[in-house]
């Protein structure tokens, strides 16, 4: 049965990899998600759906278009890789049960955005104001790790502290801080994780975009995307347990 699960987990991974692979491309253009199909970025050929098999035809063609030769950036590749990876070790980690949805919908949100935060450094409102309903859903289901008024409380508090962090630094330096994508992005996942995880995320999250500041960035006038890192920790944290992994560390 596990085993099962694993191997149909593996296939919608990679499909829906596929798909997030085009939500990263499509949405910081604004185009639209759906229509027209699949085609190269390049010289605008449609791909043939024999040619669109996740994982195993960028393998087949070496990472290029096969009428025009242009490069496809390796981000697709590992997508589709990363994605099933995922899915397989949340379901190792919470079985089938609700946990294993909630952070699995989380999670499938977190991919597209910390890529397109890397890239444009941009969040895209579809991908992050949506969070907050569903995490507010999903607190609300029974058997839920997170009860509905720590997501409830968490999410305003959030919200409120980090617009006033807006203004406030608006006010003082008279340009923007603090993007709109990330305070959405922030009472999304405040939501999800509720009062006590969150501070974990936000902790998390900060450490290692400092460290990447110090260790690689030059350029300090360079845009930060700090929603990357933000998506890269919900996801550790997902994989880790979210609630549970408080059970194991001990004196917290
Ligand atoms: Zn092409």
């Amino acid at each position: 049965m596990k085993t099962i699960v694993i191997i149909i987990l593996a296939i919608l991974g990679a499909a829906l990899g596929s798909f997030i692979n085009v939500l990263i491309y499509r949405l910081p253009l604004k185009k639209s998600i759906v229509y027209p199909p699949s085609h190269c970025g390049n010289c605008n050929k449609k791909i043939p759906f024999y040619l669109n098999i996740p994982i195993i035809s960028y393998i087949i063609l070496g990472g290029k278009c096969k009428y025009c030769s242009a490069k496809i950036h390796w981000h697709h590749l590992l997508i589709e890789i990363i994605t099933p990876l995922i899915l397989i070790g949340l379901f190792l980690q919470y079985g089938l049960g609700i946990l294993f949805f909630k952070y699995a919908v989380l999670c499938l949100f977190m991919i597209p955005i910390f890529f397109i935060d890397a890239f444009h450094q941009i969040i895209p409102h579809v991908l992050s104001i949506p969070l907050i309903p569903l995490g507010l859903i999903f607190a609300y289901i029974p058997r839920s790790d997170v009860s509905l008024i720590s997501s409830l409380i968490a999410a305003v508090i959030i919200f409120a502290f980090l617009l006033l962090l807006a203004y406030a630094y608006r006010f003082a330096r008279k340009q923007d801080g603090l993007g709109g994508g990330d305070i959405w992005l922030f009472t999304g996942i405040a939501a999800f994780f509720g009062l006590i995880s969150l501070p974990f995320i936000v902790l998390i999250s900060a450490l290692l975009g400092i460290l990447y500041f110090i260790i690689f960035v030059r350029n300090k006038d360079q845009g930060f995307a700090f929603g990357t890192f933000i998506a890269f920790t919900v996801v550790l944290w997902s994989l880790l347990g979210a609630e549970r992994i408080l059970d194991v560390i001990p004196y917290i």
